[in-house]
């Protein structure tokens, strides 16, 4: 399996940055894992965009699922995706309709996002909505993905997605504070991406993200082989990041960078 990092910028975007976007790909499938602020211009980089099989969303914030935006009105008016030539492009009588897991209520949500301007059913139109159930299994090629619930400021989802082929297993922990079910649900797991968004552990009210030291922990108690943080911004210092990772995670660490591509 092959992981390429689109975004990784927490909910403002790095300088030139996209936020949460991963592209998984094996043996011809592609999934986009989470497609927030800036993806879909990271994503056309990487993979022809009517070339992704589907999108999968972990939660419903804007950093995670803004760019469905721009990626439907790609779907929607492309020239390509017309059934008559335009331009350069011969028409087609089968336009790209990828699939879109999303949680319960997402369809709802993106009504009101895109109902702002007049424009309800873009997304759903665009692609096939899927509200994804917490107990569902997803196989999308040879890729299968599994769901756990984890504690952040909406309902939210680690997701795991193994290899039916052999090729290995990444555990994505989405946005979460501390819990154990993510230590549980990423056990033995080939690359555990988690997020390490905070310099300092939130002080006051509910708490909703990870400090570098407690993704570490959640890590080496998972038996992780190798992790990878993301969700830190590029104001935070990643030597420091990484530095306080090592500490406690005895395996190999890495802060994520938009174009790095891992493979298991
Ligand atoms: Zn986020
Ligand atoms: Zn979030």
């Amino acid at each position: 399996m092959k992981l390429t990092i689109l975004g990784k910028s927490p909910s403002w975007q790095d300088a030139d940055g996209a936020c949460s976007g991963y592209l998984l790909e094996e043996d011809g499938s592609a999934v986009l894992l989470d497609c927030g602020n800036g993806v879909f211009s990271k994503l056309r980089r990487y993979r022809d965009y009517t070339a992704v099989d589907a999108v999968v969303i972990s939660h419903l914030h804007a950093d995670h699922f803004l760019d469905l935006v721009p990626f439907s009105y790609a779907l929607t008016y492309a020239p390509r995706q017309q059934s008559v030539p335009v331009d350069r492009w011969p028409g087609t009588d089968k336009p790209a309709h990828p699939k879109l897991y999303a949680p319960r209520g997402a369809k709802e949500v993106f009504r009101r996002v895109v109902g702002a301007w007049g424009n309800e059913d873009l997304i759903e139109n665009a692609f096939e909505l899927i509200e994804f159930e917490p107990s569902d299994i997803i196989d999308v090629g040879t890729l299968r993905f599994s769901f756990q619930d984890v504690p952040h400021f909406t309902e939210t989802f680690a997701i795991d997605i193994a290899s039916t082929n052999g090729g290995g297993r990444i555990t994505y922990g989405a946005d979460c504070s501390p819990n154990e079910a993510l230590v549980e649900f990423a056990k033995d797991t080939d690359l555990l991406m988690i997020e390490a968004t905070l310099p300092r552990a939130e002080r006051t009210g509910k708490r909703g993200h990870l400090t570098p030291q407690e993704a570490a922990e959640h890590a080496q108690r998972a038996g992780a082989k190798r992790v990878v943080l993301t969700h830190v911004s590029d104001e935070l210092d990643e030597l420091w990041v990484r530095k306080c990772a090592c500490r406690i995670f005895r395996g190999k660490v890495d802060v994520a960078r938009e174009g790095a591509v891992y493979t298991t």
